[in-house]
């Protein structure tokens, strides 16, 4: 089971904790940390109110469940949990088994006037799953119990999920079999097929798979008007593509209940390799070339110096790390130098022409080699960066990201405004924020940028809030600007609605409306999110 008020399982122990390089280095960086006390789960369950459903046997009314359910994982979410202060819960938490259980709770929704929330993992960071204060009771459906693949077509690669299938056993299920999806966000050990269709995720290795719009293949979409069937046809021309309707749709519009996706035979070889530049200019000029050239390389992530030099002075292992550093320097990438990680996956012969590309661009821009030892680390850690959110909230400080995607010519100016306008948001208070970037997720036209920040939450969990706030409007404000995304992977949700229009146009906005309200006339689903 998912911890209730950080990130992880509650049967493993996490081995995630941050070293005495990296206390020295924030408490240098952004001042000494500021623990504030955590709530106990017993104190929160004792707040959750009386609900409003009646009884159904498919709904749990437990109070530890709606607590379970009620918050996702932004930082906002994380003050609510680790303080106590939830606000609204869920009134109750449908743990459907399949589609024609997903029907029957909708009707029942639409006969109790209630409003429902579709849950996948919980892994939102924009306040997607977050039941609002509002009169209608809340019924969140979690769809943990349609966990299975229930069918692999090896011929046309097509397999079928229960939607609320996690990473793990997606992939677990088609390794069975000699296949892969292949889509790994970092949430991946949470998130489900389902919620990745519901809020157009992006994995590791979009580069190679594709993003989840590529992947998703079709499927079968409850709604309160009925069931949408979404065939897998590979291409057409037929009018608009009724599954671009249902990506994105962030259970606005009714509930997936189960996902056809677009499988690999498992590839023959994998490495993960890093290269240094000297500069942020001449690893974007590679990284470009690369993309655009459509070297067939899986993943490809640029960290800019700030990155690249906060990593390598957090790690424990000083004297490797010295050495490391030393023969950058003297290769050429000096102080300023940034940090390339690539991922080679693919057949012997795909692997081996790859890498040569790969090589012989990097080489072209001043790049230096360190082959797969620090890849392997990499790859070996993927999914650990969340854990860290603990032990740093235990050694007083929070982190969290920011992401947008914009066209090659304006991705340095838009990082630029992103991480100054971060760096200055409390500079009213005289605190500091530590922030860098990568670059990861290439196209032909641009690339997705995502900024990780450091800072002290103050002396009270408003004052945590607030500086949230600051930081995330000052971002944002700077990605309207620029002209990016709000988002390129994390979706939409609570927290970036106010910020869609500037992307969408009034025009568009209009036609997103009007379809939620074509599926969901009384707007019962997943109300205040998207729009
Ligand atoms: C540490 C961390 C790292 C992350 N890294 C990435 C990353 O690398 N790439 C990325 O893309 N995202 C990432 N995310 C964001 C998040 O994991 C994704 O948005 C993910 O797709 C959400 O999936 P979920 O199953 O947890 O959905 P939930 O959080 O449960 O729900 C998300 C939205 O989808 C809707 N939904 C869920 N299931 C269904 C369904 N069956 N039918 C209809 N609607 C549904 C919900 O109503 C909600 O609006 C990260 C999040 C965290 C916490």
């Amino acid at each position: 089971m998912k911890r209730w008020n950080s990130w992880g399982s509650e049967n493993t122990q996490s081995d995630a904790k941050i070293g005495p390089a990296a206390v020295a280095l924030l408490k240098q960086l952004v001042g000494e940390g500021q623990c504030l006390d955590d709530a106990t789960m017993e104190q929160v369950v004792a707040r959750v109110p009386a609900s409003r459903l009646p009884e159904h046997r498919l709904i749990s009314l437990d109070p530890e469940v709606r607590l379970r359910h009620a918050r996702g994982q932004s930082l906002p979410d994380w003050l609510a949990l680790r303080s106590g202060e939830v606000g609204v819960f869920p009134d109750g938490v449908a743990f459907p088994e399949n589609a024609q259980e997903v029907r029957e709770l909708l009707n029942f929704a639409r006969e109790q006037n209630v409003s429902v929330i579709p849950y996948g993992g919980g892994t939102s960071v924009v306040g997607h799953i977050n039941p609002l204060e509002g009169e209608r009771p809340v019924l969140t459906v979690a769809m943990s119990r349609m966990d299975q693949l229930m069918a692999l077509d090896k011929d046309s690669q097509i397999a079928t999920f229960g939607a609320g299938t996690p990473g793990p056993l997606v992939e677990s299920q088609l390794k069975e079999q000699g296949y892969t999806l292949g889509h790994y966000p970092q949430s991946w050990e949470f998130a489900t097929v389902g919620g990745w269709v519901a809020s157009r995720s992006s994995g590791q290795q979009s580069l190679r798979y594709g993003r989840i719009e590529q992947l998703f293949a079709g499927g079968s979409f409850e709604t309160l008007q009925g069931t949408l069937e979404l065939p897998t046809i590979p291409a057409s021309s037929a009018g608009p593509d009724i599954r671009e309707m249902v990506l994105g749709s962030e259970g606005r519009m009714g509930i997936i209940s189960d996902v056809k996706v677009r499988v690999s035979p498992i590839a023959e070889k994998e490495t993960f390799n890093v290269v240094f530049f000297p500069s942020w200019d001449a690893g974007l000029e590679a990284v470009r070339k690369l993309a655009q050239q459509r070297i067939q390389l899986s993943m490809i992530r640029l960290s800019n110096s700030v990155e690249t030099q906060t990593h390598l002075s957090m790690a424990d292992n000083r004297e490797e790390i010295a050495m490391l550093e030393e023969h950058l320097t003297a290769k050429g990438a000096g102080d300023e130098r940034v940090m390339m990680t690539y991922g080679l996956t693919g057949s012997e012969a795909q692997y081996q022409s790859a890498q040569a590309f790969a090589l012989a661009i990097s080489a072209e821009f001043g790049g230096v080699d360190t082959g797969t030892l620090l890849g392997d680390h990499w790859a070996g850690n993927r999914f650990k960066g969340p854990y860290l959110r603990e032990p740093l909230w235990q050694a007083g400080y929070l982190v969290d990201t920011m992401e947008t995607a914009v066209k090659w010519a304006d991705v340095t100016t838009t990082l630029d405004a992103i991480e100054g306008a971060i760096a200055n948001a409390l500079s009213d208070e005289d605190e500091k924020v530590h922030v860098y970037t990568h670059l990861s997720h290439v196209y032909g036209q641009g690339c997705s940028l995502y900024s990780t920040y450091l800072f002290r939450p103050g002396t009270s969990y408003a004052e945590a809030y607030k500086h949230w706030q600051k930081l995330k409007a000052a971002g944002a404000e700077q990605i309207v600007k620029c002209g990016g995304t709000i988002s390129h992977q994390h979706g939409v949700g609570y927290d970036h609605k106010q910020y869609l229009p500037a992307e969408k146009g009034e025009l568009g906005i209009a036609a997103i409306q009007s379809l939620c309200e074509l599926f969901d006339p009384e707007q019962r689903m997943n109300p205040g999110k998207l729009l």
